[in-house]
């Protein structure tokens, strides 16, 4: 399919050495020509697909810049329509002075996204492999990068598939006891389509089961450092992220906020949450501070809780209060090195001893099975919420074969055949479509 023809600026809008302008749509070519002259030797009558030609681009305001220009031909392009981009020189206003020479020519503005839609409306691209590209683009650590490219390469769309196929069988083989109700399907046949849809629901649930991992790579990890006022917490949190965030006092009671502060450990954001000390003499604003804290501390995928000393009732309290893994850190371990029998580990926030440790088990605690697996593609809420009703649709499926007659089995099982098409996209709504391409930038 050959749409409207459209442009944007592909590159981001910034100074840099060059500008991409793409033009997509059955008129992409002659839109292009209006624009770019191929000059010298390589002047050329018709463009060849897939050849990269210099030239003169006539930008608009009778500015002309000396650049490149590329024809893909449709199919054979990103869009799967006719594409054409003009490299400019990377000026922020030059670059949008030949897009506009580019829509005078003929060319309407591109919408966000609307790029990648068309691929994905002329299946050049799965949705969820969209969503990776995304992913990809907006990753903020290195294993939401990988964990968008493993999306992006088709990963979650290629098991989505595979179920699917294998419930097109089922459906098939239950499918011809509707028809023809007298030949009734052998038990024996019936307890192998159970095994099969359970089989399936395992595959699925591991999938929904990575979404715990998943979700902390794409979110990042949340770490509530909490213990008592002048254990050192602020101090930990400088110590962690190597430089001065938090403001550190001797006097009890200065962290009255919840400071945060984010690092990378294994690939991973890690948000660090100092929180007041919790006291029960606390004034008004600490008071404030303290609410804070409990609320961090519901959230947090793991908690430090940081003392000095001896471990005591109080930080044992905290502890139970976790909602979430909670490691012992004793601190100041340079004044006092006798291990107290409570701690997971001695640091010293002051010299930094033992804080490379604390962060390994910091990463073990968040993720334990790790974020380097071939598996770690499962980060977006969709893709998650969609696995979930297709894993709950195969369960009842699996209960009720045997049970109930085959038509109401395949209604279940139609649900889980549709919602796994809600990934690859062969069933999503426009309303699925539209939410996920409006995400994206222009030119993308
Ligand atoms: P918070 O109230 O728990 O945030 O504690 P702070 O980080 O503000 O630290 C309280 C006091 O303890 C400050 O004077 C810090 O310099 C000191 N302190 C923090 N960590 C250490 C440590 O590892 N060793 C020593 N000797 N002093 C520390």
């Amino acid at each position: 399919m050959n749409g409207e023809c459209i442009a944007a600026i592909s590159t981001a809008p910034a100074a840099g050495g060059v500008a991409i302008i793409r033009i997509s749509g059955a008129e992409a070519l002659p839109v292009a020509e209006k624009v770019f002259s191929p000059s010298g030797k390589t002047a050329v009558k018709k463009f060849k697909p897939r050849y990269m030609y210099s030239g003169n681009i006539t930008a608009a305001g009778g500015i002309t810049d000396f650049g490149l220009c590329v024809y893909f031909k449709a199919p054979h392009s990103f869009t799967g329509e006719d594409v054409v981009e003009l490299h400019c020189h990377g000026g922020v206003e030059l670059s949008r002075a030949v897009l506009r020479a580019v829509l005078a020519a003929g060319a309407r503005p591109a919408k966000a996204g609307e790029f990648t839609m068309r691929a994905f409306v002329n299946g050049k691209i799965s949705l969820s492999a969209a969503e990776g590209m995304a992913d990809m683009i907006n990753g903020q650590s290195s294993a939401e990068v990988r964990a968008g490219s493993l999306l992006y390469s088709g990963r979650l769309t290629k098991e989505a598939e595979e179920i699917q196929d294998k419930l097109t069988d089922v459906l098939a083989k239950i499918g011809a006891d509707v028809d023809y109700p007298e030949e009734d399907i052998e038990r024996s046949e019936l307890s192998d389509i159970k095994q099969i849809l359970l089989s399936l629901k395992e595959r699925t649930d591991k999938l929904v089961a990575a979404y715990d991992g998943g979700k902390k790579i794409k979110n990042g990890v949340s770490v509530a450092i909490c213990g008592k006022p002048n254990a050192g917490k602020s101090s930990l949190l400088n110590a962690l992220l190597g430089y001065d965030k938090a403001i550190v006092s001797s006097s009890a009671g200065t962290t009255r906020d919840v400071v945060e502060g984010s690092m990378e450990l294994g690939g991973v954001r890690f948000n660090l949450y100092d929180t007041a000390g919790i006291r029960e003499d606390a004034g008004e604003i600490e008071k404030l501070g303290i609410k804070r804290a409990r609320r961090a501390l519901e959230a947090a995928d793991v908690a430090l809780i940081v003392y000095e000393g001896a471990y005591s009732g109080d930080e044992e309290e905290l502890r139970k209060a976790c909602p979430c893994p909670a490691i012992k850190v004793r601190n100041k371990r340079d004044i006092s090195d006798r291990p107290d029998g409570n701690e997971d580990i001695s640091v010293s926030a002051l010299t930094g001893e033992g804080v490379e440790e604390l962060k390994k088990l910091m990463q073990s605690a968040a993720l334990p099975g790790g974020t380097s697996s071939d598996e770690a593609f499962l980060i977006e809420e969709r893709h998650y919420k969609t696995l979930a009703r297709v894993s709950e649709s195969l369960g009842s499926a699996a209960s009720a074969i045997g049970v109930f007659p085959t038509d109401i089995v395949s209604v279940d099982i139609k649900e889980a055949w549709d919602a796994l098409g809600e990934i690859t996209g062969a069933t999503a709504t426009e309303e699925i479509i539209n939410t996920i391409f409006s995400k994206f930038c222009v030119g993308k």
